[in-house]
């Protein structure tokens, strides 16, 4: 968005606390819009257990932004935030490292160049300190990320209800149904007759000790130290649960109880069960296989499943220290809290994973509040954009089972006629889709902020 000639002085700030990816997106967005923002980050004062560096926007562990072309919806969704002139994107660009077909940028020249960017904005006066509370400024931009420092998260936890704010994810991986052997995996739900909700794999004794071994013996993501007693027994890593016992995933999530196999007529010796994730029925969840397993060890062992030897995941599984809300039941579909006009949470926090859907959220954040300081409603992203999948992902989910999402192709509406197209087309027909329609979104909130 452009900014208008004079500032619009007369308009309290926006007030964007944490200036990690999503912070520094929307303090950038609503600046350069007009807006007056104040930025308010507790570093170097004070640092979670992952930051160690005192400049902006750290990324904490890898230094990928991950795929590069728009052939991947990750690679989509940043192609659509340099359309949106993205802070985020321009500094990634300009410190990019040599990384084949991802964007990796040095890690440092990043942050420094994000800082850089944000203190010397005209309109974004940043204050080094920890907020302990849900500021009540008119309009907030909430975006302290997965670690967002305790009493403010206790806070937030009293404004949303205790059960709708999180400290840790439990996420299982999700496949794409297409890539189910349909030959192998049957329709059931437990103890009832007839097609169910659930896709079932069928495993004979052999193929679940060899499947329990695989887990037993593939590598772990390791535990950071702040980490320690993160798992609960409601949520343990399947890994772990096998580790406990030979039985106990026979007799847990993989439990073939009320399951019939229609093609033997027997019931097998162990099930896993898929559940579909989405409203279409595109993306199907892998039931109680949240995991700590490196992603190739993952892509090894669940494909090794009768049935799942060609499956292409949407998301990997992870377990991991955590801070989001219940966004299905407690955030709009721009991003305010339901209970607390004016304030809008972004990033992590939100219910998104990764660097770069942070910054994402970061994005309409900002742009959001210009039209809400402006008081009118904000234009959404169309639902065919990567953009606009994600924030229909956080509307629509199911909230008892909520878990924090990537973007993927699985979350965007489908293409009418595509069904028989190979992936690659088909991934090349839905990009073309997004940037058509990110263009007619662009012009609307130009149009209204202009
Ligand atoms: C250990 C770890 C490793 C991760 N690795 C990856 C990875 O490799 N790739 C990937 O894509 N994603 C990764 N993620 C996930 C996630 O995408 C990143 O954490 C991302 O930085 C989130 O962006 P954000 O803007 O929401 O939060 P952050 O980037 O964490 O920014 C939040 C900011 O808010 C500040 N803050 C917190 N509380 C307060 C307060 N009370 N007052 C003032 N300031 C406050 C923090 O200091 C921080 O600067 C990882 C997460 C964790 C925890």
């Amino acid at each position: 968005m452009r900014a208008p000639e004079q500032s619009p002085h007369s308009k309290p700030p926006l007030l964007v606390v944490g200036a990690g990816l999503a912070g520094c997106e929307a303090a950038w967005q609503a600046a350069e819009a007009g807006l007056d923002v104040v930025l308010v980050e507790m570093k170097p004062v004070e640092r979670s257990p992952a930051h160690t560096i005192g400049d902006f926007a750290e990324l904490v562990c890898s230094n990928s932004l991950r795929a590069a072309g728009t052939a991947n919806a990750v690679g989509l969704l940043k192609e659509e935030m340099r359309r949106l002139d993205s802070l985020t994107l321009r500094v990634a660009d300009e410190t990019a490292v040599p990384a084949g077909r991802a964007l990796a940028v040095d890690r440092l020249a990043f942050s420094r160049g994000i800082t850089d960017a944000v203190q010397s904005h005209p309109r974004i006066r940043v204050e080094v300190r920890r907020v302990d509370a849900i500021p009540d400024d008119p309009l907030v931009v909430l975006a302290t990320g997965p670690l967002t420092a305790a009493v403010l998260a206790r806070d937030l936890q009293r404004l949303l209800g205790e059960e709708h704010l999180y400290f840790y994810d439990a996420i299982s991986p999700i496949v794409y149904g297409d890539s189910i052997d349909s030959n192998v995996a049957f329709r059931a739900s437990r103890w009832e007759d007839g097609e169910g909700d659930y896709l079932n794999v069928p495993l004979d004794r052999e193929q679940y000790q060899g499947f329990t071994s695989a887990l037993l013996e593939a590598e772990q993501v390791p535990l950071h130290p702040f980490e320690a007693g993160l798992y609960f027994e409601g949520c343990l890593p399947i890994e772990e649960m096998a580790r406990r016992g030979p039985e106990t995933l026979a007799y847990g999530p993989m439990k073939p109880v009320g399951l019939v196999d229609p093609r033997t007529g027997e019931r097998p010796y162990a099930v896993l069960q898929l559940r579909q994730e989405d409203e279409r029925g595109v993306l199907y969840n892998l039931v109680g296989c949240q995991t700590k397993l490196r992603v190739r060890e993952q892509q090894r062992v669940f494909r090794s499943l009768p049935g799942l030897g060609e499956a292409v995941f949407a998301r990997y599984g992870s377990v991991h220290r955590n801070t989001f809300v219940n966004a299905p039941l407690r955030l709009a579909a721009d991003l305010e809290v339901r209970a607390r006009p004016g304030l809008r949470i972004a990033g992590q926090l939100a219910g998104v994973e990764g660097y770069v859907e942070s910054a994402a959220l970061g994005l309409l954040a900002g742009i959001f509040s210009v039209f809400a300081a402006r008081g009118a409603a904000p234009p959404l992203p169309p639902e065919t954009t990567a953009l606009g999948a994600l924030l229909h992902h956080l509307q629509r989910a199911v909230p008892g089972r909520f878990q924090p999402m990537n973007v993927n192709f699985g979350l965007f509406p489908p293409l009418a006629g595509a069904e028989r197209l190979r992936k690659p087309e088909k991934y090349a027909r839905l990009a073309a889709r997004a940037l058509d329609d990110l263009a007619g979104y662009r012009k609307a909130i130009e149009g209204e902020c202009a």
